[in-house]
């Protein structure tokens, strides 16, 4: 076999990233760790599912349509968008998961030699793709488990192009009330593209907490990521979106990959914004098991971060890859934390009371 030269073919900046690793099919960590159910707490996932419209669109989706390309640029998905929203059709951009707007808006505005700004504790994936695209990633340390906005602006120089701010953060919970990012935006002042990330919008109820397309009137640098992965309950199908004013859209989408959003997704997303009740049932849910959770924890006498979103985070007393097995021989997979720089921190999603009673007692026996 003739062999490739690599080392000549391979930029430093991807020789340097270490690849994202999957978790293995449930079927198979079931077989690995010995456990016979297993209750995902791993991904933020809605346990209700998807809501009863976009379950009908589903069951009825007609096999010969897979044969055809879907809609290249989700039409209808974002007419409908725009309708509720207030806004043009021509300012979203659908992408296979908010994952993958992600890699637009980067490749849209960076450059070799320039950077990027976001926190070292929050969603991995700005950094990642920032990384293996060889740009530089400053990382501002969070403060009290929140995105530091005087700490971002500081890391500002004349080669940063995008600011990602994911509000509320994941894993902490945390968020910039209104003023605060109205601050932050006014001092970033059109220099750079600010880029809200708001994959739990439909989770906080808090008041102050700023919707970020209610600004776009007013900033145009401003871009925001909506997903249908969380609270909609379509991760499976790989929808989400970036929403921003048309002159930055119109730069964007040359760097989008038409037809990466299938026909199944952009139908079942449809449906799933005529929901009736099911994102306040879940909401209510999400609430009262998370108050449940808190509580038990309380009783074990373990330290906790919590805000807003659909988990929780949790310090613990041994090495939190170890908790991770142990937990999955029980039968409850949860986030291990070293990877989002929080050793000995696990991050726990919202489930059923079923699902939150099987990790508590899971957990219990495995710090007993
Ligand atoms: C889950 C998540 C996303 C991405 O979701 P997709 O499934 O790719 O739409 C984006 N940002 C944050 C903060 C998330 O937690």
């Amino acid at each position: 076999m003739l062999s490739v030269s690599l080392d000549k073919l391979v930029p430093e900046y991807v020789k340097r990233f270490e690849p994202y690793l999957p978790s293995k099919p449930d079927l198979e960590l079931m077989k690995l760790y010995g456990c016979d159910r297993l209750f995902r707490l791993n991904n933020n996932e809605n346990p209700l599912g998807p809501p009863p419209e976009a379950r009908e669109i589903i069951r009825r989706f007609k096999p010969p349509k897979a044969a055809i390309y879907p809609s290249g640029d989700s039409y209808y998905l974002r007419q409908k968008l725009a309708t509720r929203q207030g806004l043009d059709p021509d300012q979203y951009l659908v992408g296979n998961g908010a994952n993958e707007v992600i890699a637009f808006v980067i490749k849209a505005f960076c450059q070799e030699g320039d950077n990027i700004i976001t926190a070292d504790k929050t969603f991995a994936v700005y950094e990642w793709v920032a990384e293996f695209s060889g740009f530089e990633v400053r990382l501002v340390p969070l403060k009290n488990f929140c995105f530091d906005d005087q700490g971002m602006l500081e890391r500002i120089d004349e080669r940063t192009k995008i600011l990602f701010l994911c509000n509320p953060n994941n894993p902490t919970g945390t968020y910039w009330d209104e003023t605060t990012l109205r601050r932050f935006l006014d001092s970033v002042s059109g220099r750079q593209i600010v880029v809200v990330d708001e994959a739990y919008f439909e989770f906080v109820e808090k008041e102050d907490y700023p919707n970020g397309i209610k600004l776009l009137g007013e900033y145009s640098n401003l871009v925001v990521f909506r997903t249908f992965s969380k609270m909609y309950g379509l991760a499976g199908l790989r929808i989400g979106y970036l929403v921003g004013s048309p002159e930055v859209v119109n730069v964007i989408r040359r760097t989008c990959v038409v037809y990466s959003v299938n026909e199944v997704a952009q139908e079942a997303a449809l449906a799933a914004l005529n929901d009736g009740d099911h994102m306040q049932r879940t909401r209510i849910l999400v609430s009262a098991e998370k108050a449940f959770l808190l509580r038990e924890l309380q009783r074990i006498g373990l330290e906790t971060q919590a805000g807003e979103g659909c988990y929780v985070m949790i310090r613990i007393p041994i090495s939190d890859t170890l908790a991770y097995r142990k937990l999955m021989a029980q039968g409850v997979m949860i986030r291990s934390m070293t990877g989002f720089r929080y050793p000995n921190w696990i991050r726990v999603s919202i489930g059923t009371h079923e699902a939150m009673e099987a990790f508590v007692k899971a957990l219990r026996d495995i710090l007993a």
